[in-house]
């Protein structure tokens, strides 16, 4: 059954589709809630990540160059030595190289003139000598006794720095310069492990922009030395120091990632280094993807729920009404053995029950008028059957009277005999109302009961020129019915099909047999009914309005009576008419025993 095949009352598909509405609206704002909610949340979860990462490979590296300056720096252990020779200084300078990997040449100064007394370079045995001078920045920095840690420059596509430091005595006399120059590939294995899921990354870039090193989402894509001033982002962090505000992340479209990416960024203090951490957007929020996912799925189960529980709460709260329709339909059609709805304590109950007292009064009311129908036809009927023998005595002596009165007498007759069956029909009515209809049923020679019926009702026919056709079959079996109630049926009947038939007309009566009932026709070829007008045909007091039945007499409670009685009898009573060409009026009777052939 589909869903909306069960929705049949306008209440309730109003009801079901507001509880509907209003549970999608509540849904979808609490889903909607919940995913901006889960989104924030994810979006300051990566943030944080991502400071956490920059903060500590910040720290990492800090320490890494910090802790090469330190070791950098020369104390020589005599307090009184003012110089040393050139085999001591070979000897420390080589001594120093072995100690550091990364260091690539390192030279001994004169802290008098800037001039190079020793250098040792890595892989070569000759050393070059060199006046630097005593303007040159490393020298000078030395010479005021600080540790110099220079800006970052390529070579061979290797990020180098230069180092200078003092080499003082123990009395703290600075007795020469230690300059050296030191490779920054070394930087590279502090940050490789430095990835965020599978596609997060971090990138280290010098004072310029330029890549020093970057963990090992990148190294097949981000190669040394790799100028990324130009990128927004890069320049942003170098110049403000530390990008965006802690705690959140930029979204912004990476060169590097080549799609959307969640980025943090700060400098080392002092090295004016920065680091930056990017994670494309489609990685770090993938989870979310998958809570709304599930969070749509959930939504719509629940929604459907939601839409079934609306369907069967309005079928809940509109079913007493649907009663009371169904209920104020039958007492619209005289049925007061009604079923209300079992009466709750709200308004619907209190309705219930105003309509259960209504329903009371109403039969009440419907008993006292047949009651009243009942007596008044009933007194009437032997004043009626006064008037009506009179008027025949008159009519009998009406011979010596004038003209008119005997039109007079006519005219009385006529309309004593209307009476007569108005007050019988209305006494029918009254008695089939009131339950007092009496009908006994016994197996009935039907053939005799239509051809009696039909020798009576001749003058009738013969009046409007119609011709009569009774053919039954040979053998027919007995009919359970009660006779005179039967030939009142038939007088109804065929009476009718005289009536509503224009003069010169036809009317047929046959019999059949269908399985264990007798089939009796009465068929006209007159007026017909419309499929309208069947329907109420069987109605008290139906009668059908139109021109054609204008000016015919009749009361509207024949075919009502007529069905009381079939009905009393167990059988069924239908009719088969079009507008135009005629009608066949068809009752079913209870077969009995056939007839012995004579
Ligand atoms: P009435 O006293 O008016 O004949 P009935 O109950 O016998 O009352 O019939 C109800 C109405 O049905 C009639 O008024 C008439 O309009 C229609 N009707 C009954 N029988 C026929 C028929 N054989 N052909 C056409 N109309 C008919």
């Amino acid at each position: 059954m589909s869903l909306f095949r069960v929705i049949t009352s306008r209440v309730e598909r109003k009801l079901a589709l507001l509880l509907s509405l209003v549970s999608v609206l509540a849904l979808s704002i609490l889903g909607y809630l919940a995913v901006q909610t889960v989104t924030l949340a994810r979006q300051q979860n990566v943030a944080e990540l991502e400071w956490q990462l920059t903060n500590q490979s910040v720290d990492r590296l800090r320490k890494f160059i910090d802790d090469k300056i330190e070791n950098f720096r020369i104390v020589v252990a005599d307090p009184n030595v003012n110089a040393i020779g050139y085999e001591q200084q070979t000897f420390i300078l080589e001594g120093h190289l072995a100690g550091d990997s990364s260091l690539v040449e390192l030279s001994f100064i004169q802290p008098t003139d800037g001039f190079e007394t020793a250098r040792v370079v890595r892989g070569y045995d000759k050393p070059i000598h060199r006046v630097l001078g005593l303007d040159e920045p490393a020298v000078a920095a030395a010479l005021k006794g600080e540790n110099y840690f220079g800006p970052v420059f390529f070579s061979d596509n290797e990020p180098r720095i230069v180092l200078a430091s003092p080499v003082t005595n123990q009395q703290g006399v600075v007795i020469g310069l230690l300059r050296g120059e030191a490779n920054l590939t070394t930087v590279s294995p502090l940050v490789a492990q430095a990835n965020l899921g599978e596609s997060g990354y971090l990138y280290v870039v010098d004072q310029s922009g330029r890549v020093i090193a970057s963990s090992s989402v990148l190294s097949n894509r981000l190669s040394r030395g790799t100028d990324l001033k130009r990128q927004p982002f890069v320049s942003q962090v170098l110049s403000t120091g530390l990008a965006p505000a802690l705690n959140t992340a930029t979204i912004y479209n990476s060169n590097i990632a080549r799609e959307k990416v969640f980025a943090v960024g700060r400098t080392i203090p002092k090295f004016g280094w920065a680091v930056v951490v990017e994670w494309p957007e489609a990685e770090a929020m993938a989870v979310v993807s998958e809570v709304v996912g599930r969070l749509v799925a959930g939504t719509f189960i629940l929604l459907l729920a939601l839409v079934i529980v609306s369907l069967w709460l309005a079928r809940k709260i509109t079913k007493p009404l649907r009663q009371l329709t169904t209920a104020a339909a039958q007492i619209g059609q005289g049925k007061f053995d009604v079923v209300l709805p079992t009466a709750s304590q709200d308004e619907v109950g209190e309705l219930a029950r105003s309509f259960g007292t209504m329903t009371q009064g109403l039969k009440e009311l419907e008993r006292l008028k047949d009651e009243f129908v009942f007596i008044a036809a009933h007194e009437l009927r032997t004043p009626v059957t006064a008037i009506r023998g009179y008027a025949e005595m008159l009519g009998d002596a009406s011979k010596d009277l004038p003209e008119q009165a005997k039109e007079f007498v006519t005219r009385l007759q006529q309309s004593g005999g209307r009476l007569a069956i108005l007050v019988n029909d209305l006494l029918e009515v009254a008695r089939s109302q009131a339950g007092r209809l009496k009908v006994q049923t016994s197996p009935q020679d039907i053939v005799a009961i239509i051809s009696a019926t039909l020798a009576e009702l001749k003058s009738l026919a013969d009046e409007k020129k119609h011709i009569i056709v009774f053919s039954p079959p040979p053998q027919l079996p007995q009919v359970m019915a009660d006779k005179d109630k039967l030939q009142e049926v038939l007088v109804n009947l065929v009476g009718n099909a005289i009536k509503y038939t224009p003069p010169q007309g036809k009317v047929e009566v046959g019999l059949r047999i269908e399985g264990d009932s007798v089939v009796t026709w009465v068929k006209d070829n007159g007026i017909g009914i419309t499929a309208e007008d069947q329907a109420k045909l069987f109605q008290r007091f139906f009668r059908v309005e139109s021109d054609e039945t204008r000016n015919i007499q009749g009361t509207g409670l024949g075919l009502f009576i007529v069905r009381q009685i079939i009905e009393h009898m167990n059988g069924r009573i239908w009719v088969e008419s079009t507008k135009g060409q005629g009608s066949t009026f068809l009752f079913a009777l209870l077969a009995g025993d056939f007839l012995e052939p004579e």
